[in-house]
């Protein structure tokens, strides 16, 4: 199953009223040319690098916190981007060192590393496309995992966290069709993600057991 085909373009009458609306919280990258947030809307907005919703940095935990528990985000919206600088530096086999920007990538060129493989028939553009569209899924699948998310839902609290993609080519916005509002929507989700790893690593075992062939 591919879990990227459900992909959508948001119209802008859709994203005028299922995408903009107080107190949402939106979580993006800091190269990402496009702002999401409206100026009359009372929206909020964390950027970082390679839009990561990571349980071990706290200034994001702390937004998170500020959004859903002070200002009672419903909608939080993970928005990845293509043509990522930071996706592509952390890829960068040349040598080059960047000490803070490398140490903060880690967990985003391990994620890489472990999705590069797939498909052959994309160029490197292409590859770094699909590996930012799955970066956004898993910080989905982060932010679910938070304690202050979970501790909303016991609580009774509607909270839903949701894929989106910006395209600078066409300068687009897409719903990946990707999102989580409860505990066990959230292990759902999570199957299914690991469904797509797991094949990724099977295509990489046969691949390396037959050559490319595979
Ligand atoms: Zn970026």
């Amino acid at each position: 199953m591919d879990i990227l085909k459900k992909s959508t373009k948001v119209s802008e009458e859709d994203f005028a009223v299922r995408y903009s609306r107080n107190n949402d919280f939106w979580l993006s990258c800091i190269d990402c040319s496009y702002s999401p947030a409206y100026s009359e809307l009372k929206q909020f907005t964390h950027k970082n690098a390679g839009n990561m919703g990571l349980l071990s940095d706290i200034s994001f935990q702390t937004a998170l916190q500020f959004a859903v528990e002070v200002q009672n985000s419903e909608n939080i919206f993970v928005f990845g981007h293509n043509e990522c600088q930071i996706l592509r530096l952390s890829l960068d086999e040349s040598g080059k060192r960047f000490d803070f920007l490398n140490n903060w990538a880690v967990p985003l060129s391990h994620f890489a590393f472990q999705n590069q493989s797939l498909p052959d028939d994309l160029n490197f553009s292409g590859q770094l496309e699909l590996i930012s569209r799955l970066n956004v899924l898993k910080q989905v699948l982060n932010i679910g995992d938070s304690a202050i998310i979970k501790k909303r839902w016991k609580q009774g609290a509607r909270v839903k966290i949701s894929a989106l993609f910006y395209d600078s080519h066409s300068g687009s916005i897409q719903d990946l069709g990707f999102s989580v509002e409860s505990s066990d929507q959230l292990n759902l989700q999570k199957n299914i993600f690991q469904r797509r790893q797991n094949e990724i690593y099977s295509i990489n075992y046969y691949r390396k057991q037959c050559g490319n062939s595979v």
